[in-house]
């Protein structure tokens, strides 16, 4: 049973954000900052952020030219421009929020690695240049084979490279500390261990249930609207929003004597991704091999891709170098029938920020924006 005390302070609040990752931190510090008299609750179920913003590979990215064929493809060119133009300037915003230093930013450019059967895509980087003038007003993508060879990389599996100076990676820890600790100082009240368990119009407004870490600590919030950023969670809440969860992989070498790279790599379409983490490799993905197993939103490593992202490790990156992993782990991410996230009025008072795929980090603060602008009422 809640206090006089607990009633009057800890359940009434203008609006509440749920789930604590990089969208929901981003449209709280947003809310808060366009409206400095509203009160904001953050509710987050872990003891920190526990979702895919903590667990990322931290590339400041947009696309890589196999994923934007991709797009173009399942989007066409107005649908696939403005993705990119809602991750590059998600990325200028994120920057301005929080400052390069707060968020370990370097700018060493991005690749795509390509094995003998990509090669076509070297073909279509004009056409692509083309396409993406609007938004960089420079060529975007440049043929980088002869990089190949000083990066250290296996010649024969790693047949042609792209490479792209707007790309750029973070430290992913950093920036979610930043984040968190931009929101305290602002005033929004942050809740952790607080799993909410239901939100529902009750004609009085949007009332949240939460449930604490102990079972006799449940409570009722009262708010005039919320933010759901739960994301691949988010069918808990939900069940008829569409997206499904996707489990990513990540490992992290030991660190390697004069690692001959630094930037971020993409292969296969985003399926693979590896960068430098200072003298260290971090290689993750391969959710596509085992793509039924890794539809879920249960943490843990798959023994398959596992050895999988070792083999490409051993063979393609650092050959006949000697490496272990000292980290691995994996993050769940969400994804729907596109790319396109799904940011809705889903119902009355009820707003979505949800289904931000693989590039979180870039549209993140975007799509908090956004979410922040509709709670807002503008
Ligand atoms: C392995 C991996 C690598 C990635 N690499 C990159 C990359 O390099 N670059 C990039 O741009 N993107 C990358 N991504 C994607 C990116 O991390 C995500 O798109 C982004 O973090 C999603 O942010 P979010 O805030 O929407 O969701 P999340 O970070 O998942 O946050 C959701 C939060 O909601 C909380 N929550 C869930 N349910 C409830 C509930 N009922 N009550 C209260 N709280 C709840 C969760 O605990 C979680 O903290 C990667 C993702 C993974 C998993």
């Amino acid at each position: 049973m809640l206090s006089y005390w607990e009633k009057e302070s800890f359940t009434h609040f203008d609006h509440a954000i749920i789930g604590g990752g990089i969208v929901g931190l981003s449209a709280a510090l947003s809310l808060k900052t366009a409206n400095p008299e509203k009160s904001v609750v953050l509710l987050e179920k872990g003891l920190r952020p526990t979702g895919a913003s903590t667990k990322n590979a931290g590339f400041a990215c947009f696309g890589s030219p196999s994923e934007l064929l991709e797009d173009l493809e399942n989007i066409g060119e107005d649908g696939m421009l403005k993705l990119v133009e809602q991750r590059w300037t998600g990325l200028q915003r994120l920057r301005s929020r929080i400052g390069d230093e707060n968020m370990g930013f370097e700018n060493f450019g991005g690749y795509e690695v390509l094995e003998k059967k990509d090669l076509w895509y070297l073909d279509k980087l004009e056409m692509l240049n083309k396409l993406l003038q609007p938004v960089f007003s420079k060529k975007v993508f440049h043929p980088a084979n002869e990089r190949i060879k000083d990066f250290g990389f296996n010649k024969d599996l790693a047949a042609g490279m792209v490479f792209n100076p707007f790309e750029s990676q973070i430290n992913t820890g950093k920036t979610m500390r930043s984040l968190w600790d931009m929101a305290l100082s602002a005033g929004i009240h942050i809740l952790t261990g607080a799993e909410v368990t239901s939100c529902e119009d009750d004609g009085e407004g949007i009332r949240i249930t939460v449930r604490g870490s102990s079972i006799n600590d449940e409570m009722n919030l009262k708010v005039r609207n919320t933010g759901i950023c739960t994301n691949a969670f988010t069918r808990k809440l939900f069940p008829e929003i569409p997206l499904s969860p996707g489990r990513g992989q990540v490992l992290v070498t030991s660190p390697v004597p004069n690692l001959k790279f630094r930037g971020t790599f993409h292969m296969e379409r985003g399926f693979y991704y590896f960068r430098n983490l200072g003298d260290r490799v971090l290689f993750g993905g391969g959710r596509h091999l085992q793509m039924d197993e890794e539809t879920t939103t249960e943490f843990g490593e798959n023994p398959v891709i596992r050895e999988k992202l070792e083999q490409y490790l051993r063979e393609l990156i650092l050959p006949g170098i000697s490496w272990s992993i000292d980290h691995s782990w994996s993050g769940i991410m969400a994804f729907g029938e596109n790319k396109k996230p799904y940011i809705k009025e889903h119902k009355p008072n009820i707003y979505t920020g949800v289904r931000l795929g693989g590039m979180g980090v870039a549209i993140g603060t975007h799509i908090g924006e956004k979410l922040a602008d509709m709670m807002s009422g503008e």
